[in-house]
């Protein structure tokens, strides 16, 4: 199995949404889609890189969020590639349900006033429904790793983990300022939305201890295995309650 390359996907600027690629000798992998629109952009670093659509073998959603699968359905169509996505966050992907959205401060609950939370996105079936505690292997896909339920963030959160020691995890943590990036990119800080931050924590030990050195996300990064640590030592002294959007005044939960 070839070794992998991971390529980021500017889906906004200042490094504020990102998708990735995982390329390796024969084809990709895309883990999350981007907002709606978000294709082309998915199309250009594919182009940069020699590959085009039909070279993407699957396409990985990591959860519901609009700015992940968003353009799911439509790099589906262009691609041909099976999308894989997690039973928990099911009743969203096929839009049967509004996604709610647990801000985890002034950052969050400016960014849902904004529309890009609120785009809708064109309802799709995965493909490969991962449920429960499934740990799905990438080696029909080319790719030396798993996919794993890391709930927290979302119930249906999903997370890849590479031999390469490289987690790419969408939005379990993010690093910068504001909805993230922009700078100090190096720092860890909660995504704009979070459910339940100490199962985020627990999610995200148990990668570092599992041997990830290098996180991959949706909003900002990448970070190194200690500073993820240190985050985690941080949600720990959270007050713990139980999320269930009790203090989430913001959508239909
Ligand atoms: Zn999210
Ligand atoms: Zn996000």
């Amino acid at each position: 199995m070839s070794i992998a390359q991971i390529l980021r996907v500017p889906i906004l600027p200042f490094r504020m949404v990102n998708a990735h690629i995982i390329k390796t000798g024969d084809g990709c992998i895309v883990v999350d889609a981007g907002i709606p629109g978000s294709e082309h952009k998915i199309g250009k670093v594919l182009a940069r890189n020699g590959m085009f659509y039909s070279d993407i073998k699957l396409i990985i959603v990591t959860h519901a969020h609009t700015d992940h699968a968003g353009s799911a359905a439509r790099l589906r169509s262009l691609s041909g590639a099976p999308i894989m996505a997690h039973q928990g966050d099911m009743d969203y992907y096929t839009r049967k349900k509004p996604m709610t959205y647990c801000t985890t401060g002034l950052a969050g609950r400016l960014f849902f006033k904004t529309p890009v939370p609120h785009q809708p996105f064109e309802a799709f079936e995965p493909d490969i429904l991962m449920s429960n505690a499934d740990v799905m292997s990438l080696k029909d896909f080319g790719v030396d790793g798993i996919v794993r339920h890391t709930a927290g963030h979302t119930d249906g959160s999903i997370a890849v983990e590479l031999s390469s020691e490289d987690a790419l995890v969408g939005d379990l943590i993010a690093s910068g300022i504001l909805i993230g990036g922009i700078a100090f990119t190096g720092r860890a800080i909660r995504p704009p939305f979070e459910d339940d931050p100490h199962r985020v924590a627990e999610e995200l030990e148990r990668l570092v201890k599992s041997g990830a050195k290098r996180f991959y996300m949706g909003h900002g990064g990448p970070l190194q295995a200690p500073e993820v640590m240190r985050h985690v030592h941080a949600l720990n002294q959270l007050p713990r309650h139980a999320c269930a959007h009790a203090h989430c005044d913001h959508n239909s939960h």
